[in-house]
């Protein structure tokens, strides 16, 4: 056994990886990336209502703690709204971080150069990397979770827009006077789909949702994935997060049947869905992937 120990440090010394962050609205993840895109290690603890970075905090610092690999980086995914570059940010499910300087908080925590982008488009750099949209130069990537975000891969490149916001598919649309949405308006595919309003439409975690209710929200999905097809002409939508890979093949179905029934112009009805490649790890590794390349 102590060899065996012996020989595990003797590898791990030796490779170089990125260290990853994943901040949602339910759980806080850090974890170690190699340089290749496997997931070493991970943390994880609930997020919890009060002094948030406090907690994230101390993942970060057990993380660096244990990690034998040599950092080269830090790349964090988190929710939603932000300014460029994660200077400041006020994720919607987090209402303890309105304003927040997690930049600054995550460089002077680890040392290291730190690149922070939303959630889902950490994810979908990270498919594109590694998952199911290796090879592919425009996709969208989802996060259908406690809350709905996406990122869009066009030309082999992320889009950030002019605040780093682009992408932001849990607010387009979906039902004119719709369910009131907690970013104020009615309607939008989060109001519908998260797991937040699963749980209040439904009377129930969306762990416990009928085939029916999965179905309905892949429904409203291909709704909206049509119209941001139409708009950025992608060949490939990539669905990460609890509820959508909870809910599996009943979901999945729906949006691919929705985007075939309602996409009529030929650039749009080619395109496809799948479930992220990279499984609960894409956040993981869709964060160490904005690390990697300095997006
Ligand atoms: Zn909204």
């Amino acid at each position: 056994m102590p060899l065996r120990v012996e020989s595990n440090l003797a590898k791990t010394f030796n490779s170089t990886g990125f260290l990853a962050i994943d901040i949602g609205g339910t759980k806080l993840a850090v974890g170690v990336v190699s340089t290749s895109g496997e997931l070493l290690s991970r943390m994880q603890t609930q997020t919890p209502v009060s002094d948030v970075w406090g907690a994230l905090k101390k993942l970060i610092d057990a993380q660096m703690l244990q990690t034998d690999v040599r950092i080269e980086a830090c790349g964090v995914g988190c929710g939603g709204p932000m300014t460029l570059g994660g200077e400041s940010v006020s994720p919607l499910n987090i209402p303890d971080w309105r304003g927040f300087g997690l930049l600054a908080a995550v460089e002077s925590a680890t040392g290291l150069k730190t690149y922070i982008a939303n959630d889902a488009q950490a994810l979908v750099l990270g498919e594109v990397w590694c998952g199911s949209a290796v090879g592919v130069s425009d996709v969208i990537g989802m996060v259908v979770s406690t809350g709905v975000g996406g990122g869009i891969v066009l030309n082999n490149k992320l889009v950030t827009g002019r605040l780093g916001n682009a992408g932001h598919i849990g607010h387009v649309i979906v039902e004119p006077d719709g369910r009131l949405c907690e970013c104020g308006a009615h309607g939008c595919l989060e109001a519908h789909v998260s797991g937040r309003s699963i749980e209040a439409i439904t009377g129930k975690s969306s762990e416990h949702a009928t085939n029916e209710v999965k179905t309905e929200a892949g429904k409203l999905v291909g709704r909206a994935l049509v119209s941001v097809g139409a708009l950025m002409d992608l060949q490939l939508c990539v669905i990460g997060g609890s509820v959508a890979l909870g809910f599996g093949d009943p979901f999945f179905n729906a949006v691919q049947h929705e985007l075939d029934r309602s996409a009529r112009l030929e650039f749009i009805r080619g395109m496809k869905v799948l479930p992220v490649g990279l499984g609960d790890a894409a956040p993981l590794i869709g964060a160490a992937s904005l690390a990697r390349s300095s997006y």
